[in-house]
């Protein structure tokens, strides 16, 4: 992207960036507060019927609204879970998952188009981070979707394609912005970030001080395996990590939660669950732990498997026995595919790139 196009990305602008945008336009500055509720209404140009035909057409020739439109939509029979296919400006794709609770609607979106953290079960690292989403196209992902779905959406997790801290600067401004109250509205304590892992990142996000809720993707509880399956634990390891954790939760006071994948043989052993338990409460058992057990989603290119129903039961229950806070990911969407990369993945070797 040029830079005269990341200068002009509206979406990614906050409402005074916006009216200053405007204004040396030439355009009144009440134009802005127009332009602001469309765009947060996911409104194409043409669409904005109350501003004048000439600003319209200077919009639509001289600035990028970076709102993503969508490719494909599966709905899932079983429980109304929405998978969105997002097609960017540049002709990037990117996912996200819309699930349906009884306290409200969440959606799970994408902040970057691939990933280069090379997890080894993982469908979105298969070839490697294409570029990082602009604030615009992880707000753009909400926006469309709540039009898509004609209800308003409450909750954000970012656990869809990409590592979020490896694109800090456009997910932070990302995060201020969902929350403005004109705007989106979702504010910090109805967002999770999920992350593999970046310390120096954790690090600068627990200065930001923000309500979010923090999860880390563990996934093997000695260094041997973490590494075998994620790259990223040569750079920093798992005490390294957890101490980091340790120093969050202390800073912030914000609860941290922990993914944990099972893969058949590899992680999900009685033996893995009792390592687990005691690393978790040697580095943060100053604070209720909370893990959240996800059976892996098979990736024909990786060939691992799911553990058996019964192991995860028993691997769930024994961190328990332990006192720690299990869970297992209920699975939402099991008819379309609703594990994320896997339609980006898809749409790829569809267009042999
Ligand atoms: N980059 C972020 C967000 C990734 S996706 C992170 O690593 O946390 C969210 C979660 O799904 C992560 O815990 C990730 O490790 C996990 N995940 C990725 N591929 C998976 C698969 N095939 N099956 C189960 N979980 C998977």
């Amino acid at each position: 992207m040029t830079d005269k196009a990341k200068n002009t990305d509206i979406l990614s602008m906050t409402r005074e960036e916006l009216t200053d945008f405007v204004e040396a336009m030439g355009v009144p500055s009440f134009r802005a507060n127009q332009l602001w509720g469309w765009m947060y209404k996911g409104a194409r140009i043409e669409e904005m019927t109350n501003l004048p035909e000439s600003f319209r057409k200077i919009l639509a020739q001289q600035v990028l609204y970076a709102l993503p439109t969508v490719a494909k939509k599966q709905v899932s029979s079983i429980d109304g879970t929405v998978k969105l296919l997002f097609r960017l400006y540049d002709g990037q794709h990117v996912e996200s998952v819309v699930m349906f609770y009884e306290h409200g609607i969440s959606i799970c979106i994408s902040s970057q188009a691939g990933c280069r953290m090379g997890c080894k079960f993982c469908a979105s690292t298969l070839h490697g981070k294409d570029r990082d989403l602009l604030p615009s196209e992880m707000l753009g992902q909400i926006v469309v979707a709540q039009r898509e779905i004609g209800q308003r959406i409450s909750g954000v997790v970012m656990m869809g394609i990409g590592e979020p801290l490896d694109n800090y600067d456009n997910v932070l401004r990302f995060l201020h912005l969902v929350s403005a109250p004109d705007g989106l509205n979702i504010g910090a304590r109805h967002i999770s970030l999920s992350t593999c892992g970046l310390v120096d990142k954790i690090r600068m996000l627990q200065q930001e001080n923000l309500q979010i809720t923090l999860s880390i993707s563990l996934h093997a509880c000695d260094d041997q395996k973490r590494s075998a399956i994620m790259p990223v634990n040569n750079r920093w390891n798992i005490q390294t990590l957890l101490t980091a954790c340790s120093d969050y939760f202390k800073a912030t006071g914000r609860r941290i939660s922990f993914e944990y994948t099972l893969i058949a043989g590899v992680n999900d052993s009685a033996e893995d669950a009792l390592k687990l338990s005691k690393l978790l409460t040697r580095y943060m058992g100053n604070m209720p732990i909370h893990v959240n057990l996800i059976p892996v989603n098979p990736v024909a290119e990786r060939g691992f498997n799911r553990s058996a129903a019964k192991s995860v039961e028993e691997f769930k229950n024994l961190l328990i026995s332990q006192r720690i806070n299990a869970t297992v990911r209920r699975k939402l969407g099991a008819d379309i595919d609703a594990s994320c990369g896997q339609l980006r993945h898809q749409k790829r070797e569809e267009e042999g790139s």
